[in-house]
Order: C-alpha cells, then structure tokens, then sequence
C-alpha cells in the first residue's frame, strides 16, 4: 500500500509526486488520460519556477525543448522588465508544459497508473480510499491535483468560490500556410487586444485569440480554421493563412478558489485548488509552487514527525499566494476589454508602471521572486536543494537530534533552509525555535545519523 496517492498527473501531481518519493515515500498517480498528452496549455515558466526546477536538476532535462528566454513578463500586455531581478534565471523560459511533465515523470520511481479516472472518495480516521479507473486503492493521504474540473473537487462537495468566465478566448497550435513578409520569428510580447502568435519548434505557431466572435460562439462551440483565420487576420492584418489546425480549445476567465486546501486527509494543489485567467503565466507555477511546499510538509506528517500545524501551514501558506494571483489576473482582464473607460484605466496602469519603483514591484510578484511567506525571510538563492528532500543548515554547528531532517554544510552565511528553499533562520539567536517550529522535535534517528 502507498503512503499517499495523487489524483492527476499534470505538472502539480507529477511534482508533488516527486517532492514525496525525494522524501523517502511510496506515492501512487492516478491519471485519468491512458496517454500522456502532447497538448501544452502553459507554455511560459516564471523565473521563480526556473530556479525550483534547475534546483531538482530538471531544469537540464527540459533546456533542450525551450522554445525562448523573454527577459520580461506583462500586466495585462504592458511589458515589465525582468532584467535586473535578483535571480539567475531573469526571464520566462518558453517551454510546452508537456515537456516539464514528461521530465518529472521519467524520473518518479513509480510509474503513473494511466486510464485510472477517480470515480469515488472516502476517509476515515486512518486513511482514503479511492476508486479509480474501476479499482480501490488505499493510502493514508490523497493529494487532489486532478486540475480545474476536479472531480475530488466535486466528489468531497468543496466550496469553490469565485466569479465566473465573462470572457471566452481560443487557443490553439497549427501550421501557417502563408505568411506575411516580416512576421517575427521570435517570441514578443502581445501587443494587439484582440489575438497573438508565437512562433514553435517544428513549423508551428501557437494562437491566442479573443476577439468579438469569441464572445458570440458558446463554450462548447467547435474551434473552426475560418474562427482562427479572421481572428488572426483582425489582430495581425492581413497575409497571416491558417494550415492544419493541431489542436484548439475555448478557455476563460473564471476565477475560483477552494476556501480550504485541507479537507481531512485530501489536499488540494494546482489548478484543482484555483482557477483564473491564464494572462501573464501564473497557473503552472502556482501549482509547482504548491508541490514543493506541499511535498515535504505532507511528507513529515506521514513520518510521524511533523510539528503541530505544519500541515496546515500548507494552506496558510499557499492560500493568499493564489487569492494575489487571481486578484491580479481579475485586474489585468478588466484592463483589456475593449472599452473607453477600460482603455482610459489601461492608460493610466501603463503610465504607471513606467514608473521603475512600480515596474520592479510588478516584477517580483509576476516572477514569483518576491514571494515569501510571514514566517520565513525570503528564498535562498545559492543554496541547492538537498537531493533527499532534507532541510539544509549552512555555516551553523549539526544540530543534534535534527540531522535526519536537516542536511549540514560547510561554509556560507549561517541559514537554514527549508526543503521549498525558504529561509527558517538566518544567523542569530532562534535556531533551535526555527528547527522545532518547522521540523518538530529532536529524535533518537537524528542522534544516530551525528554519531
Ligand atoms: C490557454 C492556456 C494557456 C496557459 N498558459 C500558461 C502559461 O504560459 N504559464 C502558466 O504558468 N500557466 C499557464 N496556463 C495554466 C496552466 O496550464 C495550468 O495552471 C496547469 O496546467 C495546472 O497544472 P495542474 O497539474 O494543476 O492541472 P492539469 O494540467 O489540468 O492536470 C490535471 C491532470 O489531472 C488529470 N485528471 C483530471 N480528472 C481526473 C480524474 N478524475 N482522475 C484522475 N486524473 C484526472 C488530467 O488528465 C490531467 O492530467 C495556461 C492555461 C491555459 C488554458
């Protein structure tokens, strides 16, 4: 039996996933698709993200398939400079999201189960049950990171709050049959309020568009070529030939979040806890930012030594990360609709964030580099990650007691750092109260692993 299962194998299960075997435990996914999807609905990874994924050496197993390096993000289409954020990686890292899939996945130690759709869940006292793809599985924990249509979601009847799609919009992926002279071959950012392109390996251009016909045609209406045509043709003037289509889809702007990303023994991560417009690229990194905060936490519960309310740190943590990203992308829609007074608030938002103090602000928080919880100070920038999900203690004597949790090393300015790279303590008096606090009390193990 697993120690815990994870529903959905996306980016956020595939992480979380990992997070837990580095840990040390036994994780089953349970994916509903019976194949891996080739379909990338992300395709932009934050600064933040880079550096969580080059800390678990990912970041070299998924270089080869990047598309582009944009020293710069955007609010709602406004440009903002990345170039002097305080990270190794100032840029979004154009890549298809199923590549970062794939590259977690080759490395888990279980395989996924595919065709395993989550049908039921139960719990008790002890554990979950779950029934997927016909068949019980048992474990003591589910995470639910079976995206935005979560079926846990539903299933355990979780409140979903928020306010739903006004906006429709389509993407797509597909091959231009003609093209005008000039038609960049690299990546920009939007720069029309009604539809872009981008450039992709192989021949291909991904689409976005959201024009007044995708207001008209309903959710489910299909995605034709003739849409995708004049929606290009009305964004980037004439010349542009759509191809072969290779896949589209209609999304939109709702926004929700679970009030709770605890519900017993299932936790919610990803898209499953929080929907929102996908302006900007936040969604995938919101998610990958849950895993590596979930997967250690869950990790020392199971363990049996968590301190009181790690787990629930979790949601504490995590919550007003994602409620500021859908305030965010709620503001950056209103601010591209096709209206005079929107258009009169875009100019004003502009002017603003020419200002640099503004724009820096605006840059920290759509990279990710700014995030930080209320009880830690930041994130370690040069302090890699211990390859077995262990904390990491620099320039400060072993701790004994703590030395199964925590991995010491020499030199560098006294930190400890916990296993999603935030700093716990940062020299001082407080060390003991920080280990205590995040990695609960000393054990007999951690004695032996001094001695
Ligand atoms: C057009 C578009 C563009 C985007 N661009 C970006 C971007 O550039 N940058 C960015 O950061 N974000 C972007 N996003 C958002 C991003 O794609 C999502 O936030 C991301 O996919 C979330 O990952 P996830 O693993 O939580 O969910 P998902 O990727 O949705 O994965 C959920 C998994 O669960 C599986 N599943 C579903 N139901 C069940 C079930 N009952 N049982 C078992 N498995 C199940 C699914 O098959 C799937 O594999 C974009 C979104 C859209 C729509």
């Amino acid at each position: 039996m697993p120690d815990i299962l994870v529903a959905g194998g996306g980016p956020t299960g595939l992480l979380t996933a990992y997070e837990l075997e580095r840990a040390g435990l036994d994780v089953l996914v349970l994916e509903r698709d019976a194949r891996p999807t080739a379909q990338s609905k992300a395709l932009a990874v934050q600064p933040r993200s880079v550096e969580v994924l080059a800390d678990r050496g990912l970041l070299e197993a998924i270089e080869p398939y990047a598309e582009a390096r944009v020293p710069a993000g955007h609010f709602s289409g406004v440009p903002i400079d990345y170039t002097d954020l305080p990270t190794r990686f100032p840029y979004q890292l154009g890549i298809e999201q199923a590549h970062i899939a794939a590259a977690i996945e080759a490395r888990l130690r279980t395989p996924v189960l595919r065709g395993a759709a989550v049908t039921a869940v139960s719990q008790d006292g002890e554990g979950v049950t779950v029934t997927a793809g016909g068949r019980d599985h048992r474990a003591g924990w589910l995470v639910a990171a079976d995206g935005g249509h979560s079926t846990v979601r539903t299933l355990l009847g979780a409140a979903f709050p928020g306010t739903s799609a006004r906006v429709s919009l389509v993407v797509a992926d597909l091959r231009l049959a003609g093209e005008p002279a000039g038609l960049a071959d690299e990546w920009q950012l939007p720069s029309s309020t009604s539809g872009f392109l981008l450039p992709l390996s192989g021949g291909r251009h991904r689409v976005i568009i959201f024009g007044e016909e995708q207001q008209r045609l309903g959710r489910d209406a299909p995605v034709t070529a003739g849409e995708l045509q004049r929606g290009l043709t009305a964004a980037h003037g004439p010349g542009i030939e759509v191809g072969e289509v290779l896949w589209a889809s209609r999304f939109g702007d709702a926004a929700r979040q679970l009030q709770r990303y605890r519900h017993g023994r299932v936790l919610f991560a990803g898209d499953a806890a929080h929907v929102h417009l996908p302006v900007g690229g936040q969604g995938l990194n919101l998610g990958l930012q849950d895993a590596v905060n979930l997967g250690w936490k869950l990790a020392a519960q199971v363990r049996g030594h968590a301190p009181s309310g790690l787990l629930d740190s979790y949601h504490d943590e995590r919550h007003p990360i994602a409620a500021r990203v859908l305030l965010s992308t709620r503001a950056q829609a209103v601010l591209g609709v096709p209206d005079p007074d929107a258009s009169a608030v875009r100019e004003i938002v502009t002017g603003l964030l020419a200002v640099p103090e503004a724009r820096h602000a605006v840059a920290l928080e759509l990279s990710g580099i700014g995030i930080t919880y209320p009880e830690v100070s930041g994130r370690a920038v040069d302090v890699p990650a211990a390859l077995d999900g262990r904390a990491v203690l620099i320039g400060a004597p072993a701790p004994e007691g703590w030395t199964d949790r925590v991995e010491v090393r020499d030199g560098g300015d006294p930190r400890l750092v916990r296993p999603d790279g935030y700093v716990a303590w940062a020299g001082g008096p407080g060390l003991e109260t920080a280990l205590h606090r995040w990695f609960g009390p000393p054990s007999l193990n951690g004695h032996k692993a001094v001695a």
